[in-house]
């Protein structure tokens, strides 16, 4: 029997974008084990008002799983009105991830625990879907229109999660629109011809504003990054330089 702290540690490190496999090393527990836990449906504990639309606004309960959630809902997430007064939330998970499928699940549940969340399958890609009436209060740059032709700008209770938990952020964006992709060459060294492996990692936004928000992050974890233009337009950020992807291994690392 694990005990519930343990249960609720690995949970939440899930929900804040991390592997199964980082987490059962750091946790010490199967991945088995936490893949049950996540199945297991939880008792509603407590229908609370929402955090941010309350009198008094609050942060979010999981500022970490919140952090993630953003990177995800900026790079590949919509959010749109339902059925009196309910709004879904929509990522868009590659089949070819089932690990990030799970992780921005959790997240989602982290976010908004009392209500559900869906997965609906579509051709290659599943739709991750929670609903709640609270959306839009949890991400305010909700708008008409794609989000690289509007204005997409942090509030200052989102910033400060960001800068508190840059990391699950930067997972977040890397998880939506990014990847880390391997070249290699090779060499003839002293007569011996010899591989060498060159990893870097992509982010990949349209827009400016979001770029901005993803280089910034960078930034306050010390890692470097150039902009590569594709044509005359700069919507990739390259990470190449080997101590910052070394950094970027360790906390994010390949899609899984
Ligand atoms: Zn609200």
């Amino acid at each position: 029997m694990y005990e519930m702290d343990t249960r609720k540690r690995a949970l939440a490190l899930v929900a804040q974008g991390r592997s199964l496999n980082s987490v059962s090393k750091e946790v010490g527990v199967s991945r088995a084990a936490i893949r049950s836990w996540q199945t297991r449906v939880e008792p509603l504990k407590r229908i609370g008002p929402c955090p941010r639309c309350h009198e008094t606004p609050s942060l979010p309960e999981d500022p970490a799983a919140y952090s993630y959630l953003l990177g995800l809902y900026l790079g590949d997430g919509c959010i749109s009105a339902g059925r009196r007064g309910a709004y879904f939330i929509r990522i868009a998970c590659a089949d070819a991830w089932p690990g990030l499928i799970t992780a921005c699940e959790a997240a989602v549940r982290a976010v908004r625990p009392d209500n559900s969340v869906c997965r609906v399958q579509a051709k290659g890609y599943v739709s991750v879907v929670g609903y709640s009436k609270h959306w839009p209060c949890f991400f305010p740059q909700h708008g008409p229109g794609k989000k690289h032709e509007r204005r997409i700008v942090l509030e200052p209770w989102q910033q400060e999660i960001v800068e508190a938990h840059p990391w699950g952020f930067i997972r977040g964006l890397i998880h939506s629109d990014g990847c880390r992709i391997t070249n290699w060459t090779t060499r003839l060294v002293g007569g011996e011809r010899k591989r060498y492996e060159y990893p870097r990692y992509f982010f990949t936004n349209k827009s400016d504003d979001i770029r901005k928000l993803f280089t910034d992050a960078l930034d306050r974890v010390g890692v470097e990054w150039t902009t590569l233009a594709r044509g005359s337009d700069p919507f990739n950020i390259s990470v190449a330089r080997k101590a910052s992807v070394a950094l970027m291994d360790t906390h994010v690392g390949p899609k899984y």
